[in-house]
C-alpha cells in the first residue's frame, strides 16, 4: 500500500503492533486495585483511523470517584505525607524508568487511540511525558531550594482532568509535581483517549508506589464533574476548553480550592519580512498542521508582513502539497486522524462557515483514507479580524491568515482574541522579538521556533486561556501552599 500526495508516492512503513499489550475490557484503577465500575457499565474505545473498536472502558460514577478521593486522602494522610522527601522522589524516578522501558508500547497504543502519527507520540509525546516524571522526580527532596526561606506544604488529593490531544503527555503534566510536592492523585483522562493513562496506571502499578497515591478514573464530563465537586479534593487541576473551564470555576466558586486551568487558544504564529521564510513556512505548518491543530497552542491564526504575504503563502500552499495524510502508525505519515467523529464534525462546521464568509480557501489536494476521521490541511485567506475563524478555536488543521503592516499594527491585532495561549515571533531582528515578548498577550512567546516544550519551562494562559502554570518551578507552586 502507497500513502498518495500530489508529489509522489511513499511505500508504507507502518510501526508494529504486535508488541502491544491491551486488555479487552479496563476496569477502574483505585487504591492500587482494579475495580468494576459500580454501575457495570462500560465504554467503547475507537481507532479514529478505521473506526474500529479497540476496548471497553470502565464509565465510573458518583460512587467510584467517592471510592478513588477518599482512597487518595487515605494515602495522602497515612502514607504520602509521611514518608521523606528523597523517598517519593525515588518512586518518580522508578515511574520514569518504567515509562521509558515501555516507550514504543505506549507509543502505539497513543497513536491508535487518538489518532496522532507515530512520528510525534514516539519522538514528541512519549518522551516528554518520561522527562517530565524525571524532571519533578529531582525537586521531590529539593523543594526548600526551589522555594527558599518559605514554609511550603502539600495540598492533599489533587483532582486532575486531562484532553485528548496529548494524553499521556497530560498526565505526567498534571501527576510528576503532584507527586513530587507530596500530594495524592484522582486522575480522569479524556474519554476518547483513556489507553494511556490506564497503561501508566499498570506502570504506576509495577513501581510499587502505595496504593491509593495515584488513582486513574475514568469516563465523561460527569466524572470529571464529581472529581470537581468532591470536598475531599484540595485543588484541581484542568486542561481541556473553556466552556468547561468556566463551569469548573463556578463549580469551586465559594470553596478553599484551588485550581490551575489550561483552556482554549487562538495563538497568533507572526512572520516579518525580515524573518528566514524557508525556515518560518516550517514553522507555520509544525504550528498548526501537524498533530491535526489539535494543540490547544496551536499558531492557527498567521500574520504575514504585507510584502512577503505572497511569498509566504505561495511556499505553504507548495509546501501543504507535499504533507503526507493518513495512517497515524505510518511513520511517513505527517497529519494522522482527527480524534474523533464529533471533533470531525465542529472542523468542518467551521470550514463551511469560512467557504460562506467568502474569504480565499485553500486545501491541500491529497487522497483522504476512505475510513475514519481525516480532514485535509486547509487555509483561509485574508480573513476578517471579526471573523469566526479568527476569533474562535477550531481545534482542527484551519489555518486564518491575515496580513499587517506595522509592528504596532500586528501587536493590536494578535492580541484582539479572547484567547492568550502562545505566539510566535519570526523574524531577524533581536529587538523585534524583545518587543513583541513584552507586548503579545500570551503566556508562552516562541521566536523563530514553534511548539517547543521543556519541563523546566512554564506553560499556561492569559484571559480566557486559563490562569496558573504548568511546568518549571511554576508548576511546583501549584501544589503547594
Ligand atoms: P475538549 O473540547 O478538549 O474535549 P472538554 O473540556 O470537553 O475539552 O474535555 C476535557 C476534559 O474535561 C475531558 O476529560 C472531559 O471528559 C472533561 N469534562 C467534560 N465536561 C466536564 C465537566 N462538566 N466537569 C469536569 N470535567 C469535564
Amino acid at each position: 500500500m502507497t500513502t498518495k500526495n500530489n508529489n509522489w508516492d511513499y511505500a508504507a512503513s507502518v510501526e508494529s503492533t504486535a508488541h502491544i499489550k491491551l486488555n479487552k475490557k479496563y476496569a477502574l484503577y483505585i487504591d492500587g486495585k482494579w475495580v468494576e465500575p459500580s454501575s457495570k457499565k462500560y465504554f467503547t474505545t475507537h481507532n479514529p483511523h478505521n473506526e474500529e473498536r479497540i476496548a471497553e472502558i470502565a464509565d465510573a460514577n458518583d460512587h467510584d470517584v467517592d471510592l478513588a478521593v477518599k482512597a487518595a486522602d487515605r494515602a495522602y494522610k497515612e502514607v504520602w505525607s509521611k514518608i521523606s522527601a528523597s523517598e517519593r522522589g525515588k518512586y518518580i524516578f522508578r515511574i520514569a524508568r518504567l515509562m521509558q522501558e515501555h516507550a514504543r508500547e505506549l507509543a502505539v497504543i497513543e497513536s491508535l487511540d487518538s489518532g496522532k502519527p507515530i512520528r510525534e507520540s514516539r519522538d514528541i509525546d512519549i518522551p516528554l511525558a518520561c522527562n517530565h516524571f524525571f524532571y519533578y522526580a529531582g525537586w521531590a527532596d529539593k523543594l526548600e531550594y526551589a522555594f527558599p526561606n518559605q514554609k511550603k506544604e502539600a495540598l492533599g488529593v489533587a483532582g486532575q482532568i486531562i484532553p485528548w490531544n496529548f494524553p499521556l503527555l497530560m498526565a505526567a503534566w498534571k501527576i510528576a509535581p503532584a507527586l513530587a510536592t507530596g500530594n495524592t492523585v484522582v486522575l480522569k483522562p479524556a474519554e476518547t483517549t483513556s489507553l494511556t493513562a490506564l497503561k501508566l496506571a499498570e506502570i504506576i502499578h509495577a513501581s510499587g508506589l502505595p496504593p491509593g497515591v495515584v488513582n486513574i478514573v475514568t469516563g465523561y464530563g460527569h466524572t470529571g464533574a464529581a472529581i470537581v465537586s468532591h470536598p475531599k479534593v484540595a485543588k484541581i487541576a484542568f486542561t481541556g476548553s473553556t466552556a468547561v473551564g468556566k463551569l469548573i470555576q463556578r463549580s469551586i466558586a465559594g470553596t478553599t480550592k484551588k485550581a490551575t486551568l489550561e483552556l482554549g487558544g487562538k495563538s497568533a504564529n507572526i512572520i516579518f519580512d525580515d524573518a528566514p521564510i524557508d525556515q518560518a513556512v516550517e514553522g507555520i505548518i509544525n504550528g498548526i498542521f501537524f498533530n491535526q491543530g489539535h494543540v490547544c497552542c496551536a499558531g492557527s491564526r498567521l500574520f504575514v508582513q504585507e510584502n512577503v504575504a505572497e511569498k509566504v503563502i505561495r511556499k505553504l500552499k507548495h509546501r501543504m502539497q507535499s504533507l503526507q495524510i493518513g495512517n497515524p502508525l505510518d511513520k511517513n505519515t505527517d497529519i494522522g486522524a482527527i480524534n474523533s467523529a464529533e471533533q470531525l464534525s465542529i472542523i468542518n462546521k467551521y470550514i463551511k462557515i469560512g467557504i460562506k464568509e467568502g474569504s480565499e480557501f485553500f486545501q491541500s489536494k491529497c487522497v483522504l483514507p476512505k475510513k475514519g476521521y481525516y480532514c485535509a490541511p486547509t487555509l483561509f485567506i485574508n480573513v476578517a479580524q471579526s471573523s469566526v475563524l479568527t476569533q474562535e478555536e477550531i481545534f482542527g488543521p484551519v489555518l486564518s491568515i491575515q496580513t499587517f503592516r506595522t509592528v504596532d499594527e500586528v501587536i493590536q491585532k494578535a492580541n484582539n482574541s479572547p484567547y492568550g495561549l502562545a505566539a510566535g515571533v519570526w523574524t531577524d531582528k533581536g529587538s523585534k522579538i524583545f518587543n513583541l515578548t513584552s507586548k503579545l498577550k500570551a503566556g508562552v512567546v516562541w521566536a523563530n521556533t514553534y511548539n517547543k516544550f521543556d519541563p523546566s519551562s512554564p506553560f499556561g494562559g492569559y484571559k480566557e486561556s486559563g490562569y496558573g502554570r504548568e511546568g518549571g518551578l511554576h508548576g511546583l507552586a501549584a501544589y503547594l501552599k
